[in-house]
């Protein structure tokens, strides 16, 4: 059980200039705080000079943002890790984004430091040219806002400076459950208020969001404030499955059911309102040992398992429409379509550009569900074909209404309008009359498996807090 540390204490210790010395690596694994009582506690001035080391160091990689202000004034840094030498993946596309925030409950430091070692992972791979950390950051960008409440953190309290619950104060059903200090109104306070604009203006496009906390040792998906299950439980069991069977035994739950009602909180506003796969992420309220420093890659290197599973197979965390053909008769056209990622999409249309690319026609919707292959026959009542124009998708990249809109090109290059007589062009696709435009685009499966592992004892400890 942790034991609150004085105010007194805590602001001395702010003061004194944390060791940071990078020198050799076994100091770089270190979780850059001290021991005290049960477990390790980093300031925040230690974590500012910390992030700040890293960016001065890895400038290839690492890039800071200050993205707002604590209610005292402490800065919010994120940490950005990418491969800034390369713009795009290597076929073209954007870089994967990822969102990883800690500490909105300043006593809970072993979540904060899984934040921590999010980032550290990374970049001291990437040093050491470690292959996957490498391929991750030419793939990716992972955003990781280390300490969201340094005020809470430094005088050791669940709480900011104001007394209100950070993971309460969300604009998602706010103070809507039976809850303590959510604040005066949401986002009433200064680091939430920072954190959402984050993500609006930064990371809108992430398909992964993780949250990290310290309680019992689970990860909770939404919802926090309703029992159901989320429009996306689809990718939510299959993420829960895999990790289950082939990484961690952490108990996988919807946040209501596994923990209890929570309304306000940054998982359920990071779902409902942005549309991102949210997890939060419980380590166990071990903290570490006393008297001990614990190499924190050991002490969470499960829970690392965890994240650089989500963080490889980002991809999949999404709807991926594939379409492998696409046929135009005079009354319908009929697509093949593949999806490659592991949620579903319910309001797909095909959409048909005139020669100016201005958009001519739009299918009715249409559902493709997770890694799932499909023939639909639409209506092409309205279409105006002139066999010069182009086509592409446009859907939701999940089920959830937040989710963001995608639209896709179908390889218009690709575009062959067949002759009579040309039929033997369209073997091997089976589909075709006398008049047919086939269409083929060239899937982007990336196929990426987690590393088998042992599977861990469940050390479920007593519920305790979110
Ligand atoms: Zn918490």
């Amino acid at each position: 059980m942790r034991v609150a540390v004085g105010l007194v204490l805590c602001m001395l210790l702010a003061s004194i200039p944390i060791s940071s010395a990078q020198s050799d690596s076994k100091e770089e694994e270190a979780w850059p705080g001290d021991p005290i009582d049960s477990h390790v506690h980093m300031t925040w001035a230690a974590l500012t000079l910390e992030v700040n080391g890293w960016a001065d160091d890895y400038p290839e990689i690492v890039e800071l943002a200050d993205v707002g202000k604590s209610e005292l004034g402490r800065s919010l840094w994120v940490v950005r890790i990418s491969d800034w030498s390369i713009d795009n993946k290597s076929d073209g596309s954007a870089k994967e984004v990822v969102y990883i925030d800690g500490g909105h409950h300043g006593n809970e430091y072993l979540g904060t430091a899984l934040a921590w070692l999010s980032a550290k992972w990374y970049i001291n791979g990437w040093a050491e040219g470690n292959q996957e950390a490498i391929d991750v950051l030419q793939s990716t960008v992972l955003h990781i806002l280390i300490m969201l409440n340094p005020d809470g953190n430094d005088i050791d309290t669940r709480w900011n400076i104001n007394q209100v619950d950070l993971n309460r104060n969300y604009d998602h059903y706010w103070n809507t459950c039976p809850t303590t200090q959510p604040g005066s109104s949401a986002f009433s306070e200064s680091e939430t208020a920072a954190n959402a604009a984050y993500m609006n203006a930064e990371v809108a496009d992430a398909d992964l969001y993780v949250t990290m906390h310290t309680g019992v040792w689970i990860m909770l998906y939404p919802w926090g404030k309703w029992p159901e299950q989320p429009a996306d439980w689809e990718l939510y069991h299959q993420i829960r499955d895999d990790v289950n069977d082939n990484i961690s035994s952490i108990p996988i739950q919807n946040a209501n059911q596994g923990l209890y009602p929570n309304c306000g909180t940054s998982r359920d506003y990071g779902y409902g309102v942005m549309g991102y796969p949210t997890f939060t992420f419980e380590t166990d309220d071990e903290q570490f040992i006393p008297g001990s420093f614990e190499n924190l890659n050991d002490r969470l290197a499960e829970e690392m398992d965890v994240m650089r599973y989500l963080i490889n197979n980002v991809w999949y965390w999404r709807a991926r429409l594939d379409v492998q053909s696409l046929e135009v008769s005079d009354n319908e056209v009929t697509i093949d379509v593949a999806n490659h990622g592991q949620a579903s999409t319910s309001n797909a249309t095909l959409q048909y550009l005139d020669s100016s690319g201005q958009i001519t026609w739009t299918s009715s919707a249409f559902t493709v569900n997770a890694t799932n292959s499909t023939m639909i026959t639409l209506d092409t009542g309205g279409l105006d074909y002139g066999g010069d124009g182009s086509w592409q998708m446009y859907y939701q990249v999940r089920v959830i209404n937040a989710s963001r809109w995608v639209t896709e090109e179908i390889g218009i290059q690709a575009v062959t309008l067949i002759e009579e007589g040309d039929a033997s062009f369209l073997t091997g696709f089976g589909l075709f009359n006398s008049l047919t435009t086939i269409i083929s685009i060239i899937g982007l499966a990336v196929v990426m498996k987690p590393e088998d592992e042992d599977l861990a004892e469940n050390c479920l400890a007593e519920i305790q807090e979110n």
